[in-house]
């Protein structure tokens, strides 16, 4: 589905009318293609005291390939990044000048340890923002709070939310601010933060912003993981993608075939021919199974079994929206079954059988309904809401496998399913978040991409908004 008022404001007329009115005008957003440079430009290096990821995130900015500046905060950049062989410079406040945008800033803040040290995230953030540029990146690295030595410790880490989440409300112009918190030891081994650090300074992560993810030590696996081709990272990798006919499903199995995936797309037998075709399109296999019906575990695990299965990404799912008070038992019982106890039974099925490999990846995908709930959609988000519950209850019970289990909570996404909203709640959905926009499948499709990367190894039991940053929700 298109957004008119976007084209409109960004036409060279539209632009005019709507400064003259004072009308909002949405950045167009910077988006991955395949035939353009992906990381491109100058980041900005902080940092708060005695910081622990410099080495990591220097050896992510060689791995990419762009040039650095260390602002002032950040002393011990330069010395550093002369011993990865980096081109680098010292930020000057003259830099804050048109003629010299910034791709990215990056702050280190893992050595804060007392709320009285929070200042230099202050004064590296008024020196740079201006000098970002459109679509630009803001990445904020923290220590998991729960994992910290002290009280204080704990306090000032858990601070980093709220400046990221204002940041990203601050920045607009189609920019992004996002935190990871890195658990003492995940930094330590080579890609262990490049998968993730890679995707939240892409143009993959476009619709990402506000949020906060945490990567466990366990990334460390990650140094024994078979190397891959950052190219074609799932090369070799077998994906299951459930409702791949069409909207954010096929978006899905298109970015995780462009990665290198064999796609198996599942689909409802009316919706063969759109599967089909699909899949066909994606040299993948199409299997037309409703996920709910009592025998759709078994026949999916007899379909995988002989050569397994690495990924599984839950996305089937539908809304048959009422208030409580109006919604029949049918409505109700349908929606659960579909969006929640059929990947249950589906996982359970997978994972008693061994077909899921180690290793493997489980993707649900959720929703802000979920999150904040919504008018008219307590069945909707009764199952979003049981799909994070079911990424935070299996992650620890699969750590032993080193399987990771993940979920992403689309926020306005154009689809057929959003189609069918009313055209003033549809407006509302659409423009109240920090990019002023709907996002596409393929944000959706990206951010599962990365959640299923072989370097994504430390990120498990997490819960990734792909909204724009919302209003709507936590
Ligand atoms: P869509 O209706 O366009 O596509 C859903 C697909 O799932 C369809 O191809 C459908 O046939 C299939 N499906 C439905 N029931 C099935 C069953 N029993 N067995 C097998 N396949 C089945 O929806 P979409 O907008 O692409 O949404 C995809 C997912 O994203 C859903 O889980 C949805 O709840 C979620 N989501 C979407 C949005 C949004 O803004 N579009 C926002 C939040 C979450």
């Amino acid at each position: 589905m298109s957004d008119s008022y976007l084209k409109f404001v960004n036409s060279p007329f539209g632009a005019r009318f709507a400064r003259s009115l004072g009308l909002p005008k949405p950045e167009v957003l910077r988006r991955y293609r395949a035939d353009r440079p992906e990381f491109e430009g100058m980041v900005a290096i902080g940092a708060g005291r005695e910081p622990q990821l410099l080495d990591a995130l220097a050896s992510l900015v060689a791995s990419i390939g762009v040039t650095s500046v260390a602002h002032e905060s950040a002393t011990p950049w330069v010395a550093l990044a002369n011993r990865h062989g980096l081109m680098t410079g010292r930020f000057e406040p003259a830099d804050s000048g048109s003629s010299a945008r910034l791709a990215a800033l990056l702050f280190d803040a893992s050595g804060i340890e007392d709320s009285t040290q929070l200042e230099p995230l202050h004064a590296f953030f008024h020196d740079t923002l201006r000098s970002l540029g459109k679509c630009g990146r803001i990445v904020v690295l923290g220590r998991t709070p729960e994992t910290c030595d002290t009280p204080r410790q704990w306090t000032a880490q858990r601070a980093l939310e709220g400046l990221t989440r204002s940041l990203g409300k601050e920045a607009r112009r189609g920019i992004t601010a996002n935190l990871l918190y890195v658990e003492k030891g995940a930094g330590s081994s080579d890609h262990a933060l490049d998968a993730t650090l890679r995707f939240f300074l892409s143009p993959r992560s476009a619709y990402v912003s506000g949020q906060v993810v945490r990567i466990g030590a366990n990334a460390a696996n990650v140094a024994n993981a078979p190397a891959f081709d950052w190219t074609q990272p799932l090369a070799g990798k077998r994906a299951v993608v459930t409702g791949a006919a069409r909207g954010i499903g096929a978006a899905i199995a298109g970015v995780l075939a462009a990665e290198g995936a064999h796609v198996i797309g599942i689909d409802i037998p009316p919706a063969r021919d759109a599967l089909e075709s699909t899949m066909q399109q994606l040299n993948g296999t199409a299997l037309a199974f409703d996920i709910a019906a009592p025998e759709a575990p078994a026949q999916i695990a007899a379909a995988l079994d002989e050569l397994g299965v690495d990924i599984v990404v839950h996305n089937a799912g539908i809304t048959k929206d009422k208030t409580i008070a109006k919604m029949t038992d049918a409505a109700w019982q349908n929606v659960i079954d579909i969006n929640l106890s059929a990947q249950e039974r589906i996982d359970d099925a997978l994972l008693a059988a061994g077909i899921l490999r180690d290793g493997g990846r489980i993707i649900g995908v959720s929703s802000i309904s979920g999150i904040a709930g919504n008018l008219g959609q307590t069945n909707y988000a009764t199952s979003k809401a049981g799909v994070i519950g079911r990424v935070q209850s299996m992650a620890p019970h699969l750590r032993a496998r080193g399987i990771t289990i993940n979920a992403v909570a689309p926020g306005f996404i154009e689809t057929q399913m959003t189609a069918k909203i009313p055209l003033t709640i549809r407006e509302a959905g659409r423009r109240m978040n920090s990019m002023s926009q709907g996002g596409q499948p393929v944000d959706v499709a990206q951010t599962i991409a990365w959640l299923a990367h072989p370097g994504a190894a430390g990120v498990t039991g997490q819960i990734v908004r792909v909204c724009g940053q919302s209003l709507i929700g936590a």
